[in-house]
């Protein structure tokens, strides 16, 4: 199986090792995915994400997924849009934090959300890309180690960007 792969769904869904959350910064919850993850998860997430003490843009924090079928929930939270150079370097920081904060809990299965696409407004095309480009990076710098990467889309328009993105890249 490839090791990078897109679905359309609810990401709550997945039955793997780990999820990954587009939380803010205070890592309290949120609407969209953020949203979606704590009701579906219960109580105890947010409880336990109360302790983390929040979590910067670009960074990632690991939680355990209590009622959904992961394991884990990765939160990491991503750039607001705002046109800068430093949007891309945050937006790629998340992707490259939340594999690390995987690979450290001998996750082999992971979903992520198109992060930042959402109330933060970062243009779908260059998210993607930048998704796309720094997983395939990850992977090749861990060639040892199996990590099999869903790109979770939640609308047609994500995925047939996603799948446009792959095509072009592999
Ligand atoms: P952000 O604040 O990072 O922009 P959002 O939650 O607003 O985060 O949106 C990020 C992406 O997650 C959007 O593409 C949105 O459609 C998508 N999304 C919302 N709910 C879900 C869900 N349950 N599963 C997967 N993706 C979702």
């Amino acid at each position: 199986m490839d090791a990078m792969q897109i679905e359309l769904g609810d990401i709550t869904k997945f039955k793997g090792d780990a999820i990954v959350n587009a939380a803010n910064s205070t890592l309290l919850g949120g609407g969209g995915v953020d949203g979606a993850i704590h009701q579906a998860a219960g109580p105890e997430l947010l409880a336990e994400c109360r302790t983390l003490n929040g979590c910067q843009t670009g960074e990632a924090k690991i939680t355990k997924g209590y009622l959904l079928p992961a394991k884990y929930v990765i939160h990491t939270v991503g750039p607001i849009y705002s046109g800068q150079q430093s949007d891309p370097v945050m937006l790629a920081n998340c992707y490259r934090n939340s594999l690390d904060a995987a690979y450290e809990h001998q996750v082999h299965t992971i979903a992520f959300p198109a992060i930042s696409t959402g109330v933060y407004h970062y243009p779908l095309k260059a998210a993607t890309k930048i998704a796309v480009q720094t997983v395939k990076k990850w992977l090749e710098n861990h060639p040892d180690y199996r990590m099999q990467v869903t790109f979770m889309c939640f609308d047609e328009r994500t995925r047939a960007c996603y799948a446009d993105v792959m095509k072009k890249e592999n």
